[in-house]
């Protein structure tokens, strides 16, 4: 019997709006190798999952629930089974949820012979990270993601001014003093920035368990319809989205276009893109997947906005 080689294990991070899907997409889209991808969404649709371009592996969701304080259950269950056909891949990728803390992800490659940690990289917002770091509802959870990381990505360098990046770079030097920082524009498959980091013993797994309970510091919305938004009214509701509401995403329809599109609102700037492939997540035309702090309002209260938006059936 021949023991197999440890598969190297990466864990991808970074607050809500980091820019994780697209560093994903970005090395997928380059690479050799055959990856086991895990994505896991804190809010009840597999957003995250269908944004990502097929490629050459497998791509599969963990819903509605945050991995890094609920490890058992679905998520070992989803790796004991790729684990059980070790042959298939070469790297098992995982991407933490936009409040999950990625070591504590990683920290099962440190116990498990048939995992080798290869890389924890973290992304951070070149515009909002030194917010994000000082906010009181928020800034716990995001200055914990780059304790332990092994690169710090930057992402969106193009939409700020070198002294919002140095301040960027300050913010994340005070927390980690000895991480390496790079743009994430940079990041080619090749590089190795990402993928065969090999840096695996440079933490060790922590035997204190701290409780870190992300389910109740975070809360979770879906808007779900069958219908369709008109532009100019979606603008007008989503001004008045509560600031509570930290990041909405998924797919619609609007008025007058032909495909879905994908929207994406992170702290209060949105868009809307065409859907590159069908991405619907749900049957439902519409189907947003929101996180908020936990004095997030009401379902209810969030629904009645973007009803606001729906044209007239
Ligand atoms: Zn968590």
């Amino acid at each position: 019997m021949t023991t197999a080689a440890p598969i190297p294990f990466t864990v991808i991070g970074g607050f809500l709006g980091a820019g994780k899907t697209t560093l994903l997409n970005r090395l997928l889209s380059g690479s050799t190798e055959r990856c086991a991808v895990l994505v896991n969404d804190f809010g009840e649709i597999n957003v995250d999952a269908a944004l990502i371009r097929s490629h050459d592996g497998t791509t599969m969701s963990l819903t509605n629930g945050c991995v890094c304080c609920s490890i058992g259950a679905g998520f070992l269950d989803t790796l004991a089974r790729l684990l059980d056909d070790v042959g298939r891949f070469d790297r098992v990728v995982i991407e933490a949820s936009g409040v999950g803390d990625p070591w504590r992800i990683a920290e099962i490659a440190l116990v498990e012979p048939s995992l080798r940690l290869d890389g924890v990289v973290v992304l951070a917002d070149a515009a909002r990270i030194a917010t994000q770091c000082d906010d009181r509802r928020v800034g716990e959870t995001v200055r914990n993601q780059f304790a332990k990381c092994d690169v710090v990505l930057l992402s969106k360098c193009d939409l700020v001014i070198e002294t919002q990046r140095n301040a960027a770079c300050a913010v994340i030097r005070a927390i980690r003093p000895d991480v390496s920082i790079e743009p994430l524009s940079a990041v080619t498959p090749a590089n190795q920035a990402v993928f065969g980091r090999g840096q695996a013993a440079r933490f060790r797994s922590d035997p204190v368990e701290e409780t870190v309970d992300h389910e109740s510091d975070f809360r979770r919305w879906t808007y779900r319809r069958d219908g369709r938004f008109d532009r100019a009214r979606l603008a007008l509701a989503v001004s008045a989205l509560p600031q509570q509401l930290l990041r909405l995403k998924g797919t619609c329809m609007i008025d007058g276009d032909a495909g879905a599109q994908v929207f994406q609102l992170v702290s209060r700037n949105w868009s809307l893109t065409p859907a590159e492939q069908d991405t619907t997540a749900a049957a439902e035309t519409i189907a947003l997947a929101g996180v908020g702090t936990a004095d997030l309002p009401s379902d209810r209260e969030l629904d009645a906005i973007l009803d606001r938006a729906l044209t007239a059936a």
